[in-house]
């Protein structure tokens, strides 16, 4: 049984084991929304947890279904990554995500960088490479502006050929964040292995850092650690001005959740970039 109208949120489930109808008719849902391009990106603000300004931005894509309303990407992507969609929709975010923040530090005199995520498929896919070096091309952002957001798993299976993709990815100048940090298989000690710059702290360590004294000592060893590494620490998912002071005393770099700013539109960003300067 499909949800109606905005309530979608479990529209997918038990899609995954199913070769039934419904699959078929999503897998069409979805390449009409990549032929009429229903998607939209959203933009939420990654602030310096010492002073609340704004350091850069997470693009998050959104799906607006001409009838069911908004789906949210936790229940597209992971199809999207069944049925190989996700290629053509990752395209299509990584050029809006580079176009958008090219027009947007010009015409604001700025130089932020944004976050894109990347999934696995894309990742791994061959021509992963070319198509970064194409998209630069084409929408000027400077590669130091560009960051990827990959998960750990991504590089726990095959974990060579992933180094080596990463490697290039550096050598192009673009930068690269573990997201989801500490949920997936890595350990602390692997992390060394890793050309990355960035670890995003997930947000269920931080959401009761306050409370759980367990996860407040993996959060310190994850920060500390990191900053052996030379790494900066991005704490996500930061709803509570409780949460924001934790992080910021066990010295996380960055920070990013509601209390600072829900993901806006792209025509928000500017007002929103504004708001958060004066945090
Ligand atoms: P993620 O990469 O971990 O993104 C952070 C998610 O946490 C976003 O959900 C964001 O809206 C939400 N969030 C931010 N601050 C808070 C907070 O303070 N509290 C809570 N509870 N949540 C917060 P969203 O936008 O629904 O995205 C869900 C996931 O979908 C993302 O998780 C990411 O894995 C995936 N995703 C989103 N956009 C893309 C994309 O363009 N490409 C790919 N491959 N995956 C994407
Ligand atoms: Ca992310
Ligand atoms: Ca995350
Ligand atoms: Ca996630």
């Amino acid at each position: 049984a499909k949800a109606q109208g905005r309530n979608t949120w479990h529209w997918f489930e038990g899609v995954a084991t199913s070769t039934s109808n419904e699959y078929v008719a999503l897998r069409r849902e979805l390449m009409e929304a990549i032929e009429h391009e229903q998607f939209v990106l959203y933009y939420q603000p990654i602030v310096a947890a010492d002073s609340g300004i704004m350091r850069g931005m997470e693009a998050l894509v959104r799906w607006q279904h001409p009838e069911r309303g908004f789906v949210s990407p936790g229940e597209f992507i992971p199809l999207a990554e069944q049925t190989g969609q996700i290629v053509a929709i990752g395209q299509w975010v990584l050029h809006q995500a580079c176009s958008d923040l090219a027009n947007w530090n010009a015409k604001m005199n700025r130089r932020l960088p944004v976050s894109v995520n990347i999934s696995p498929f894309q990742f791994r896919r061959y021509g992963f490479l070319e198509e970064l070096r194409k998209t630069l091309d084409e929408t000027g952002l400077d590669p130091e502006l560009l960051e990827l957001e990959v998960t750990e798993n991504v590089l726990m299976s095959g974990v060579g050929q992933g180094i080596d993709t990463l490697q290039k990815i550096r050598q192009m100048g673009i930068k690269v964040s573990i997201d989801d940090f500490g949920t997936g298989y890595s350990s602390l000690r692997y992390l060394r292995q890793l050309p990355i710059n960035k670890v995003k702290l997930d947000k269920s360590f931080v959401m009761d850092i306050t409370e759980n004294t367990a996860n407040a000592a993996i959060v310190q060893g994850v920060i500390t650690m990191a900053h052996h590494l030379g790494l900066v620490v991005v704490g996500e998912g930061v709803e509570t001005t409780e949460q924001a002071a934790d992080l910021k005393q066990r010295n996380c770099d960055l920070l990013q959740g509601f209390l600072f700013s829900r993901p806006v539109p792209f025509d928000q960003l500017t007002a929103t970039a504004e708001a958060a300067q004066s945090i």
